[in-house]
Order: structure tokens, then sequence, then C-alpha cells
């Protein structure tokens, strides 16, 4: 018998509904409690990983330390637990069956037919009690708390082993104080009316529990709060008592969730039904930090905005962990952002021939946002557009981001007009190219597209004293961030590039590999072969991603003369945390119903004053 507590959270009706943020806000207020919290992802589609998905039909690939491509959810849960998750923190029913299936050809199921139960349903159930204990926050204690959340909705026939694991898991193997259900669900609100209906959440209930799992918690999805009358229905119909039925309706934003669901006294239920004796997340210092960031978000005045030019601009959760960093960092500054979205091919020359429409739309987004981000990718459509970006960018003054495909579009776009170098390009993009100032890492480029690149947390050393990222970085003498990439600056040409003004100040432990650049007499002008946006936290912003905000929101030069250190009054980041006085005396007048009394400009800890 495990000791190991599990909250288990199923989706009922439809997916999209906010199931992961509901689940990491679950975590995140167990964490409040002072409780060590790990999760499990489950994605019952038969890809070993996210690594081979298209960013159109399942948004980012989120990469973890250790180099897993997983699905974008754990990104959630890093960033609402400030964990560190694992590879097999994301179960795929790819994964399971290539487990079980090189198990029988190690013969250990021997004179057995191999089957979905008791062999696939078992390997789940070993699988969820091994991951759980995994250290997640760096102390290396096991985690006593596992939220496992399982993707898609209850009925899909990919859903059924993992639903029969774990009705014979918490059947069988864990005790009931040791377990929890959760069901999200859908409450809608059709028509004139706007009646609130309880049908889809009593169907999708039944289904579960035809399955062989009870709710415990029903959480509802709803664009309204839940009337008292509707829970009491779904309370009647579902079997559950009303204070089981929550209700989550839309915020102003994500951070609202978790104070949503404290409100209404989930963390109380929690603790009893799952016996843990903790205190109250009310007076806790995360959770109060979570309300500040919450109230000062909706108190945001001033407003940035921010290009993102990218090739999957149609789907935000394309963009998912490089938004967030985004808004990380724009909260800092105490800005709003506005964000705007711009399809790279829109800004090329053909564009102009072919929709003269789109093509000037999309300069006009260009040129009239404060700073630029050319975001990470793969493949040649949309380089074009990405590399006159950067080039306005240059040209212009106009603070610029380059994130790894960025990084390699800023170095073409430099090595063809401030070299003159014609053609300049990457191999990957033009193998034929007289200038490849961006090659392939020939080590990563196996012919083999699963799980090859160079993936996951790496080091980088800083080779400048005074460079901007550095001081970003809290004057570190390296950073360890994560990778995803196949091809990397040419190091053949790095002496022309620096002596021309574009710096590579941060380069690989062995010196070989161009991880940070920055241009001379820009005021802001960065490119990162790394993804800095997968470890940005609402309360640690990413630094490469607060320097573009700095500048953008015209407070940079501030930082520099405050001697690169934020004001001590309210800072997130790392190495200027402000202590438990300063903590309180900002949440002293928050209620749970109201935002505190401090206004966003008060707050902001880049105040020119
Ligand atoms: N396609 C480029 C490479 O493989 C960039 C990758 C990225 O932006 N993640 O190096």
């Amino acid at each position: 018998m495990s000791s190991m507590k599990y909250v288990l959270v199923s989706g009922g009706v439809i997916s999209g509904i906010g199931k992961g943020v509901i689940a990491s806000s679950l975590g995140m207020i167990l964490k409040s409690c002072g409780i060590r919290v790990t999760s499990i992802k489950i994605d019952p589609y038969i890809n070993i990983d996210a690594g081979t998905f298209s960013p159109y039909e399942h948004g980012e690939v989120f990469v973890l330390d250790d180099g897993g491509e997983v699905d974008l959810d754990l990104g959630n849960y890093e960033r609402f637990l400030d964990i560190t998750l694992h590879r097999d923190n994301n179960i795929t029913t790819g994964k399971i069956y290539q487990h079980v299936i090189n198990r029988e050809r190690r013969g250990d199921y021997l004179g057995k037919t191999v089957q979905v139960v008791p062999h696939i349903t078992d390997a789940v159930q070993e699988w969820v009690e091994r991951v759980a204990k995994i250290p997640v926050d760096g102390d290396n204690k096991i985690p006593e708390v596992c939220i496992v959340e399982l993707g898609g909705t209850i009925g899909d026939i990919e859903g059924m082993p993992f639903i029969e694991a774990f009705r014979q898991f918490f059947h069988f193997r864990v005790k009931r104080e040791n377990y929890c259900c959760v069901h999200v669900s859908l409450v809608p609100q059709p028509g004139t009316t706007g009646e609130q209906k309880t049908k889809p959440t009593q169907q999708s209930v039944r289904e579960l529990r035809g399955l062989g799992l009870s709710p415990d918690l029903i959480v509802c999805r709803c664009q309204t709060p839940v009337a008292e009358s509707v829970k009491s229905k779904i309370s009647l119909f579902c079997h559950v008592e009303p204070q089981q039925v929550f209700s989550i309706h839309d915020v102003s934003s994500i951070y609202r969730v978790p104070l949503l669901l404290t409100e209404q006294g989930v963390s109380e239920y929690l603790m009893k039904r799952l016996q843990l004796n903790h205190p109250s997340p009310y007076n806790n210092r995360w959770m109060l930090r979570w309300k500040d960031l919450a109230s000062r978000h909706d108190q945001l005045l001033k407003e940035v905005t921010i290009a993102l030019v990218g090739k999957y601009t149609q789907l935000e959760d394309a963009y998912a962990s490089v938004i967030k960093a985004l808004q990380h960092s724009a909260l800092c500054v105490s800005h709003k952002l506005n964000l705007k979205y711009i399809e790279a091919a829109h800004l090329e020359m053909e564009m102009l021939k072919e929709n003269p429409s789109k093509y000037h739309e999309a300069w006009h987004q260009l040129v009239s946002a404060n700073g630029i981000l050319v975001p990470g990718g793969f493949g040649i459509r949309g380089t074009e557009g990405k590399i006159l970006a950067a080039n306005w960018a240059r040209t212009k003054n106009i603070p610029y981001l380059g994130v790894c495909l960025g990084l390699q579009c800023a170095v073409i776009e430099f090595a063809r007009n401030a070299l003159g170098w014609e053609g300049a390009h990457s191999t990957e993009l033009d193998p034929a190219t007289k200038h490849p100032v961006v090659i392939d890492m020939p080590e990563h480029n196996t012919g083999q597209m699963g799980g090859t690149m160079r993936l996951g947390k790496r080091k980088t050393l800083f080779n400048c004293q005074t460079c901007i990222t550095k001081k970003l970085y809290g004057n570190k003498e390296f950073v360890e961030e994560r990778h995803r990439h196949r091809y990397e600056v040419n190091p053949k040409f790095v002496k022309t590039f620096e002596e021309t003004g574009m710096k590579f100040v941060g380069r690989s432990v062995d010196g070989e590999r161009m991880e940070i650049m920055e241009l001379d007499g820009h005021q802001y002008f960065v490119g990162v072969q790394y993804h800095p946006e997968y470890i940005s936290r609402p309360m640690k912003p990413s630094p490469p991603y607060l320097g573009l905000l700095l500048a953008s929101t015209g407070k940079m030069q501030a930082y520099r003369s405050r001697g690169y250190r934020m004001s001590p009054h309210l800072s997130y980041s790392e190495g200027n945390e402000s202590s438990d006085d300063e903590i309180s005396e900002i949440v002293k007048n928050l209620s749970m119903e109201d935002g505190p009394e401090v206004s966003a400009k008060d707050s902001s800890p880049f105040d020119e004053s």
C-alpha cells in the first residue's frame, strides 16, 4: 500500500475548457498549504512523445530539463507549482505500449497472452506509482500528492484503458483516503435566456460512474458564476453534496482560478478528503503573492505592444510558453501586454502582389510595435518575413528578441545587410547557400526525426562582464536553459561578426556553440539559441524576455542607472526576493473579494522614481 495521495482530474463534455489550468490550480492550492506536489499528464495518443507534433494541431511542444518533448500542459504545472518535471511525467499510450511490447520481447510474460487488461492497465498503474515518487522541486524530497490529469474527455475510446487502470488502482491498490477524483465539466448558457444547463454535466458524470469512477469534486466551467440553484441541481442529479460542486466562471486572468477555488473551500475539502493535516492557504505567502499577481494584472493601466512574428499565428497555443513569458515580464514592468500576431509570410514582397492589404496591415502592425519577438520555428515558410522583421528592428533601433530560429534569422539578416554577404542563409533552409552562416550540428542530423535534436538543459557561459543579458541574469557566470534545435551559428564566421558589432556573449561550455547574441550600439537587440520561455515563471520572469519588455516600455535606462537592480519595493525576480515583511505590507489590505489597495503603478519594481 502506498501512502502517496492521488488527485485524478478528468474532463467531461468537451475538451479545451481549461482542465489543465484547474488541475494545476488544485496543485498550487495544495502547495500553498505546505504540501509537496507533483503531477502527471496522460495523453491517450499513440505518439511516443509530442516531439513530432505539428504546432497547428496540438500547440507548442514543451521541452523539459531532461530533454523530454512533452505536452504543453506540463508547462502549466511547472509554472503554477514552480517545479521541474521529467519526461516520464508525461504518459502517452505510445509509451505504455512500447514499454509492454519491449517486456513481451524480453520474455517477461512468457506463456501468457499479453492483453490490455491486465498488462496495459498494470503498466499504467506501475508507471504512475513510480513517477509520483520522483522529486520535482530541487530538494530531493518525495512528493506527498500527485495530480494526475487525464487528457481528452470521458467516453473517448483512447482513454478507456487509462480509466480502467485507475478504477483498479483506486479499488485495489490505493486506500480511500489516499485518492480523490475531480471531474471538470461544462455548464453551457445557450440562447437568449442564458439559462445555465446541467444536462451535459449529468451525462458525463453518469458516463464516468458507468466506468467505475465516482467524482468527489465536480468543477463546472461556465461563462458566469454557477447559480446556487444550479449547483443544487447538479448535486442532486450527480449524487454529490452541494459543497462538492465548484464553479469556475470566465475570469480576467488564470491567476484568479486558484483564488476562486480557494474561496469556495476546495482546500478544506481536499484536506479532509485526503486526510492531510496542513494549515489553510489563506495566509500563506505563496497564495498571497499569487493574489497580488492577480490584482496587479487587473489594475494595469499602461499598455505595451509586442509584435510576435511567427508562422503558426492562427493558433495561440502554438506559442503558449512564449506568450506566457511575455505576460510574466509585462506584468513585472506593470504594463498590459498588447500582443500582435504577425504572420511572417505577410511581410514578404510576394504578399504585396498577392494580397496588398494583408501586406500593408502586417507592416503597419510591425512598425507600430514597441518591441519585436521572433520565436523558434522550423522550415522555410515565413523565414524571409522574419529576416525582414529583424532588419527593421536592427536598423530602426527597435527592441528585438530572437529565440532559436529568431536568433538564426537575426544572424542571417546581419550577414546579408551589414556584411553584404548576398544570399547568406541557414543550410536548413538553403542547403546550397554561398554563405552558410547557420549550419547543422552533425551529431544531431541523423536522418531520424523523433528525439534527435539538441534537447534540454545545457550550460551557457558568459564571456563578457558588461553585457546586458548577463546583468539581466543577475550577473551570473553561467546560465542553464532548455534547448531544442538542430542547427547553429557557423563558428567559422564568428570572428567577422564580432568585429562588425554582433557579439556572441554567451557560449556553450566547450566554446563551440553560440548561445547568446547581442548587438553593439543597439538599445536591445538580443538573440538566444535556447528557449528561455520554458522556465519563465509568473513570479520569476525569464531574463531575456524581461529585457525585451524593459526596453519596449522605456524602462531600460532606469534599470541600468539603478545598477541593474530592480526596485526593492516589489520584485519577483530571483535575487531580489521581497522580505516577508514587505510582502505582508503589500497584501495587508487584501481580502478574498477585493484587489489590493496598491495601484499597479505603485507596485512596479521599475518605476523611475
Ligand atoms: N529550425 C532551427 C533549428 O533546428 C530552429 C529550431 C527552433 O527554433 N526551435 O536549429
